[in-house]
């Protein structure tokens, strides 16, 4: 009965393995118990090029028919820039995400990358290409070299080095006791915020994608933290198109363009001098920041 009980509680133990690592990967967006409808087009292409420009055609979405989320959406990133969005919770910064990453389809209107409607590109292709640094990076119950190496299987260890080396993580690891092989996640080490985001950095840089998505953490990091994270992303963004989901003003102030969602819709845009010049809706929530900021440092 030993003999019996053994191979099968090993294969329980995979199973929950398998079944953690599916769940996490759906975390990632969200999108746990949700059907995923999309699928490729007979004669789907791959995205080839290597600095894509991204483009909003007037897309309509909703996840339910009956509520409409996104009512009209149109703008771009040029090859290599970054565009940040900002707005209330609940506007649909992340959604425009997902449908870049096409999760979902649109309902009508289209997002192309450099011309080419997504719906007509291979989905492996498009995935290989986006990079994505999530609001809270999901950690898989494995070693932390394992959790780097995920961006790219097959890169070898002085590659994951050197990612880890770029997003500052490095000398934390070699730290820790056994170093790329202490485990992380639930059963794991637990990392903080920050420490996170740099392991998805880490994973984003081995990706090297040409389309980055940035979720900014809305957890807050001290600021010190924030600062550097900042700069990491900054050197990852550079020569990337970049779409950056943001919570804070203060991160997307060296956007290319800023765009101001409210209830589904672009409400303003520009750089951030043309938007306080503007003195609308970001102008006055860069006041209200600015004077909440004060407040916590006096
Ligand atoms: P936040 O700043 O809080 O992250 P957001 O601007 O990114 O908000 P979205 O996550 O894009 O907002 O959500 C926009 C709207 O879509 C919300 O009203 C939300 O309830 C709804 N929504 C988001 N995801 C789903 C989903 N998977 N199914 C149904 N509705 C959803």
């Amino acid at each position: 009965l030993l003999q019996l009980s053994a191979p099968l509680f090993m294969l329980g133990m995979m199973y929950r393995e398998v079944k953690q690592a599916l769940t996490n990967m759906e975390r990632l967006f969200g999108l746990l118990d949700e059907r995923q409808d999309v699928r490729d087009a007979d004669g789907a292409v791959a995205l080839a090029s290597a600095r894509p420009a991204v483009r909003f055609r007037e897309v309509r979405f909703g996840y339910d028919p009956r509520r409409e989320i996104l009512r009209g959406v149109d703008f771009e990133i040029a090859a290599g820039a970054t565009v940040a969005v900002v707005g209330h919770s609940g506007s649909g910064k992340s959604t425009l995400a997902r449908l870049l990453y096409r999760f979902y389809d649109v309902d009508t209107g289209a997002i192309e990358i450099d011309g080419a409607d997504l719906r007509a590109l291979s989905q492996s292709s498009l995935r290989g290409a986006i990079g994505i640094v999530p609001q809270d990076t999901v950690l898989f119950n494995d070693t932390i070299g394992y959790n780097i190496r995920y961006g790219r299987p097959e890169a070898s260890e002085a590659d994951v080095e050197a990612a880890a080396r770029a997003a500052h993580i490095h000398e934390f690891i070699v730290g820790l006791p056994d170093g790329y092989d202490t485990p992380v996640g639930e059963r794991g080490l637990k990392l903080s915020g920050g420490e996170k985001q740099r392991v998805a950095i880490a994973r984003a840089l081995l990706k090297n994608p040409s389309i980055l998505i940035f979720d900014e953490a809305t957890s807050a990091l001290d600021s010190k933290s924030e600062r550097a994270i900042q700069g990491e992303l900054d050197r990852l963004a550079v020569g990337r198109t970049t779409l950056v989901i943001a919570h804070r003003l203060s991160t997307v102030m060296d956007a290319d363009q800023i765009l101001v969602m409210d209830a589904g819709r672009i409400l303003e845009r520009g750089t951030h001098a043309q938007l306080l010049a503007m003195q609308g809706v970001y102008a006055q929530m860069w006041d209200l920041q600015r004077r909440q900021g004060e407040e916590v440092s006096t």
